[in-house]
């Protein structure tokens, strides 16, 4: 059995690709890997009780994601960190606390906790207006396990990975061997001990020309063999990537992911969660 389904929902740099007014090969391309939405991911956990429904991140395309992917459940919200791209969507959580009305937890570092308090405190401390998304904030440091909010007692195990991306402290998140780390540009020796052992890891490729916040595809790729990772999917790229040729070029067990790209990873979550 599948233990976990995790289904890239947006593969883009924060323009997305097309950008707007460009009319290069690949913002022409007819190529539908080439059409890349801002990143975000969903991830279905299979438990022996059911499953646990993970999202990371909530970008401006959440919206259209939640509904061209057909995501009808969400038990928590995973942020990798508070740039625009990555947290704009949040109001559009709304529907998934019409039922059940519970609060839906979002797990995110200091850095990230401080800005969704200041930027969105009209949801995480006022929480009065009507019709308000309900949303329970939970500052992270550690492995926290996330339930269900549809009636069974599964749990999955979220183990956070720090990472930086330029001067920021961000956040990737492995759930049993799958890990996902995005915006990225440096990871950790302790860090890149927490990610041995991978069947699927996603990580951060912007480009081929170095980027002071990002990884190239040639420092993710290092990234992905130290950690001896048997799959490597590579997200948020620009517009200088054609995906057909791009991705043919990478070494093998290393790819470029496309919006839409759904992983199966086989796992024993419940092994994971009882930390044996
Ligand atoms: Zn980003
Ligand atoms: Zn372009
Ligand atoms: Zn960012």
């Amino acid at each position: 059995m599948s233990s976990l389904r995790a289904t890239l929902l947006g593969t883009g740099t924060s323009t997305g690709v097309p950008v707007i007014g460009c009319t290069c090969a690949v913002c022409s391309s007819h190529d539908p890997r080439d059409r890349r939405l801002r990143c975000s991911a969903y991830i279905v956990a299979e438990t022996v009780e059911g499953p646990v429904h993970l999202l990371i991140d909530t970008g401006p395309d959440f919206r259209q994601q939640a509904l061209t992917y057909g995501i009808e459940r969400v038990d928590g919200v995973l942020y990798t960190h508070h740039h625009f791209d990555h947290i704009v969507g949040v109001d559009d959580l709304r529907p998934y606390c019409f039922d059940p009305q519970t609060e839906i937890p979002c797990f995110a570092n200091a850095e990230t906790a401080g800005s969704l308090l200041r930027t969105h405190g009209y949801i995480f401390e006022d929480g009065t207006y009507p019709g308000i998304v309900k949303l329970s904030l939970h500052e992270i440091d550690g492995p926290f396990s996330v339930g269900s909010r549809y009636g069974h007692a599964g749990a999955v195990s979220v183990t956070p990975i720090p990472a930086r991306h330029g001067a920021m402290d961000v956040l990737g998140f492995r759930i049993g061997r799958f890990a996902y780390l995005t915006d990225v540009n440096a990871v950790p020796d302790d860090s890149l001990g927490l990610l041995e052992d991978l069947e699927v890891l996603i990580l951060d490729g912007l480009r081929e020309k170095p980027h002071e916040t990002h990884f190239t595809f040639a420092e993710a790729t290092a990234v992905a063999q130290g950690v001896g990772a048997k799959e490597a999917y590579f997200i948020h790229m620009t517009h200088t990537t054609p995906h057909a040729e791009t991705d043919a070029a990478l070494p093998e067990g290393i790819h470029l992911a496309y919006d839409g790209l759904t992983l199966y990873v086989e796992d024993d979550i419940e092994k994971y969660v009882e930390g044996k």
